[in-house]
């Protein structure tokens, strides 16, 4: 029986290797990690992670195929092929600070690797990792090996929060990057029949280490790239009375362009596009690439510009002040279908509407409000000038209100945010929170999801991005 072992057990790790088990029943899955309370939420009713479909297989699969584990040096020493799934946050301190991606836990990783190896192994790199991390890593293991064999892969992970499932079951390609040389083709070829258990083989796309490595940096970049562009023609649109739900469909026909992440919204958010950009702008400037690197970095400063546009449009049409107005959040998470909250947009416009002296009473229903308190508590690291702004005081935080249900968030409220485009926010009974709202009640749709005629014929002001603005 082949064994596997995920060093690493969190969005990537959690899910993918549920699904490995759950497709491959003849293959031992395990998922080790540092954290005990993380592995005994997988082990638990209440798993760490919201995605839909991923409680149903974990349930089939666990104690059978599939173990979480804390006993990460065991399961590491037993198994053929390892996956590393770990932490790549961007590194606050000393070189490369705030862009560089910190290999930290990915070195620690390769070392344990290394220490308690007793047979040859197959190193997956799963976890975003800049390129020529793989060299990295074949110098630790090789300089380490006590006679122990290693083959490095590439094998980037591209789901997407809150369709893992769908994305993991039916992906668009896997990509396996690894040396040119018997033993990398081997190693390829052992992956290969891994996701040959339910993936078609015309989409198991097989490069060299360097163009795996590249090629998800690159895809992140992409997308993060075209929400950026879309947003920055929603300001343009504001300006001139286009409206940007016409000009993205019109544009999107076009085959050559495509209408997939075409919304304009807020702002991108989640753990990885902004990450992978700054390690993508990093690596240029290393390569002596500045022009590259300074185009790359306008996909987040066009991010952080609309952030700003948004909280700046609150505040302006509500008289130039928040100042002691009560404010509904409804959204907190990045995007529906997940209860992660890396890098939300949300965090910057609650902190914008907080500094205005706002009230704010915030409902997400997958975050907790632990979860919300820490985020808008936590310092900001400012990746162009690394240097730590100051968290929120502790009087700023009791202007704070985390309640469990719509209509309690925007009763006597002075204005609405839409931030995230859970699908329970476009049914809810707007006349009911209208009459409960203060007059004139502003509705704020960072996401675009409101049938804003309905909402103006109900009696409320409403600004959504990118649209003609209310008279
Ligand atoms: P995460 O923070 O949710 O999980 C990482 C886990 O690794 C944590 O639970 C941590 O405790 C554990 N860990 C760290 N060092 C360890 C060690 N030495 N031994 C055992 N466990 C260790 O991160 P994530 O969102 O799952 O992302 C993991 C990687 O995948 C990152 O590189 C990320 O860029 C990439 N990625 C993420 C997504 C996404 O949507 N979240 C998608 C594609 C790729």
């Amino acid at each position: 029986m082949v064994k596997i072992c995920c060093i690493g057990a969190g969005y990537v790790g959690g899910p993918t290797m549920a699904v490995i088990a759950f497709k491959c029943p003849a293959i031992e899955v395990a998922v080790v990690d540092i954290s005990f309370a993380r592995i005994t939420a997988w082990n638990s009713d209440q798993l760490p992670i919201y995605e839909p479909g991923l409680e149903d297989i974990v349930k089939q699969c666990r104690g059978k195929n599939l173990f979480f584990s804390t006993e990460v040096e065991k399961h590491v020493s037993e198994a053929d092929i390892i996956f590393v799934s770990v932490n790549t946050p961007t590194k606050t301190r000393g070189l490369g600070a705030g862009k560089a991606a910190d290999l930290t836990y990915w070195e620690s990783a390769a070392r344990m690797i290394a220490d308690v190896s007793k047979n040859d192994k197959i190193v997956v790199e799963k976890s975003t990792v800049p390129v020529k991390t793989a060299e990295a890593i074949e110098k630790i293991l090789t300089h380490n090996s006590n006679g122990i064999k290693y083959q490095i892969l590439s094998n980037p992970e591209f789901l997407a929060e809150g369709t893992a499932i769908q994305d993991l079951f039916n992906p668009d390609r896997i990509l396996i990057g690894g040396r040119e040389t018997p033993g990398g083709q081997k190693a390829i070829q052992a992956l290969k029949e891994v996701y040959a258990h339910w993936v078609p083989e015309d989409r198991i796309i097989c490069t060299n280490l360097w163009s795996a490595e590249l090629s998800k940096l690159a895809a992140n970049a992409f997308l993060a790239q075209r929400i950026s562009s879309v947003n920055a023609m929603s300001a343009l649109c504001e300006a001139t009375g286009a409206d940007v739900t016409q000009v993205s469909h019109a544009v999107g026909k076009d085959t050559r362009v495509g209408s997939k992440f075409l919304n304009a919204s807020v702002g991108f958010g989640g753990s990885c596009f902004q990450k992978d950009i700054l390690s993508l702008v990093y690596i240029c400037e290393c390569n002596g690439l500045k022009e590259v690197a300074n185009y790359w970095k306008q996909v987040i400063q066009v991010n952080d510009y609309q952030k700003n546009r948004f909280v700046n449009r609150v505040v302006s049409s509500m008289f130039n002040t928040v100042s002691g107005k009560k404010i509904a959040i409804l959204g907190f998470a990045f995007k529906k279908d997940t209860g992660d909250t890396r890098e939300t947009p949300a965090i910057d416009v609650c902190k914008g509407l907080l500094g205005d002296n706002a009230n704010l009473s915030i409902y997400d229903p997958q975050v907790t409000e632990d979860q919300i308190r820490k985020d808008l508590s936590m310092k900001k690291f400012d990746w162009d000038n690394p240097i730590h702004l100051q968290p929120m005081s502790p009087t700023v935080m009791k202007q704070l209100n985390v309640v469990w249900d719509a209509y309690a968030a925007t009763k006597g409220a002075h204005g609405l945010c839409l931030l995230t485009e859970w699908d329970e926010f476009k049914t809810l009974d707007f006349k009911k929170i209208y009459d409960n709202m203060q007059k004139p009640a502003f509705v704020f749709d960072g996401r675009n999801i409101v049938d804003e005629q309905k909402l103006r014929e109900i009696g409320f002001i409403v600004y959504s991005i990118g649209k003609p603005l209310d008279g």
